[in-house]
């Protein structure tokens, strides 16, 4: 497996060559195909084995503007206005919330957030929406249970559009999250090396 035979586009292989990546990680290879259809994936992966990558290569392929693609790294929660240029903002807990209200309001195309952080914004902002948001990812998904997030996680879900493509990933799969997962993604293609 290369990433030629993957069904990028030119400009994104080109971009994933630029980047020094010759040949896809493992969980790349597995789970890469399954993102570009569509569907939504629950990728059991950790740290270092490329899955940062794996989700975001492929959600590229989205966005109409190659200049931006290098800002796209980690990001939790996607939400694309293919008319526009993607801008990002990161909505992390602890940093100051105005300057973040700021950085709202300028509509960003890539939200990275924190989901506690997320909800407050989703309350104290008017007409912040999530409905419009096209991808969801929920990245190293058992930490943030193992850190309470769990219900944060479904409300933050319930307030995206149904036609969301839901990607989890995770180094383990506990029964508590699997049972989230079922509920939460669309007939999910389990993802594991
Ligand atoms: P992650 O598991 O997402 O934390 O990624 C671990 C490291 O692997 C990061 O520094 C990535 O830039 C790097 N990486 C990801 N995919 C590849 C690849 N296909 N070839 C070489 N390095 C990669």
């Amino acid at each position: 497996g290369t990433f030629d035979s993957m069904g990028f586009s030119v400009p994104v292989l080109k971009a994933i060559k630029r980047n020094g990546y010759r040949l896809p990680t493992p969980i790349q290879r597995k789970a890469m195909p399954h993102i570009l259809q569509g569907v939504d994936v629950i990728g059991m992966a950790r740290t270092g084995s490329g899955k940062t990558a794996a989700f975001v290569i492929p959600l590229i392929e989205s966005f109409p503007c190659p200049a931006c693609w290098a800002a796209v790294w980690i990001l939790m929660i996607v939400q694309i206005r293919r008319q526009a240029s993607p801008s990002s903002t990161v909505l992390v807990g602890g940093d100051a919330m105005e300057a973040q209200f700021a950085e709202l309001a300028l509509n960003p195309d890539i939200i990275v957030a924190t989901p506690g952080r997320l909800l407050h914004h989703l309350e104290e902002v008017t007409g912040l929406s999530l409905r419009a948001v096209e991808y969801a990812v929920l990245d190293e998904a058992d930490r943030l249970f193992e850190m309470g997030f769990m219900e944060q996680i479904r409300e933050i879900l319930s307030k995206m559009g149904e036609g969301r493509q839901t990607l989890l990933f995770s180094a383990t799969l506990p029964r508590s999250l699997a049972d989230f997962a079922s509920a939460g993604l669309n007939a999910p293609v389990l993802v594991r090396l």
